[in-house]
């Protein structure tokens, strides 16, 4: 039987960090599917189907890896795609305690999943989208934590986020 494994997250915007993550995974699992979460309340930069697109784009030519994006309870989602893994990235001992509390919060929701943490490579362990946010908007250069068309979109959506706010 295959061995499949489900990589949720927010992914606003996939960074170098989680391109990392998923072609380790790949190296265990004999496929993977990386979930964008259609969560509204994280309020993210990047619609849905943006997020989803750019993946894609990231994961082009990445043998056994899937992108879909899901709006229901993550281990509803996994459970119905009938897989039992979830992985998910340890940076730091920073992302520690939100990771432990939310795997637990999941196994008392379904204790049929069993969440796998992997670590990235060193160098993108300080890679986080929130500050990509961040450093986007002062104009920094990019290129070495974000694909070139990831950057480009961001640019683009922090313009018309701009012109919309001095309307
Ligand atoms: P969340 O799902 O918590 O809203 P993200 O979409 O940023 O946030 O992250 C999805 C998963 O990828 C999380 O497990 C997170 O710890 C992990 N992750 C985020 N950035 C990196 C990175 N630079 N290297 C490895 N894993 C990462």
């Amino acid at each position: 039987m295959k061995k499949k494994a489900v990589y949720p997250g927010t992914f606003d915007p996939v960074t170098y960090g989680h391109i990392d993550l998923i072609k380790r995974a790949v190296k265990i699992f004999d496929e993977v599917i990386v979930a964008v979460a259609d969560n509204a309340a994280k309020n993210p930069l990047l619609s849905t189907s943006e997020r989803v697109d750019l993946l894609k784009r990231a994961v082009r030519g990445m043998k056994n890896v899937k992108v879909e994006s899901f709006s229901e309870l993550m281990v509803d989602y996994v459970e119905s795609k009938k897989i039992n893994v979830v992985l998910r990235g340890l940076r730091m001992i920073s992302d520690f305690e939100y990771e432990f509390q939310m795997a637990l919060t999941n196994r008392k929701l379904n204790g049929n999943i069993e969440v796998i943490f992997m670590m990235p490579n060193e160098l993108y362990s300080f890679l986080s989208s929130k500050l990509i946010k961040e450093v986007e908007v002062i104009g920094a250069e990019l290129s070495q934590f974000l694909p070139f068309f990831v950057e480009k979109k961001l640019k683009d959506k922090l313009k018309e986020q701009l012109k919309r706010s001095k309307k």
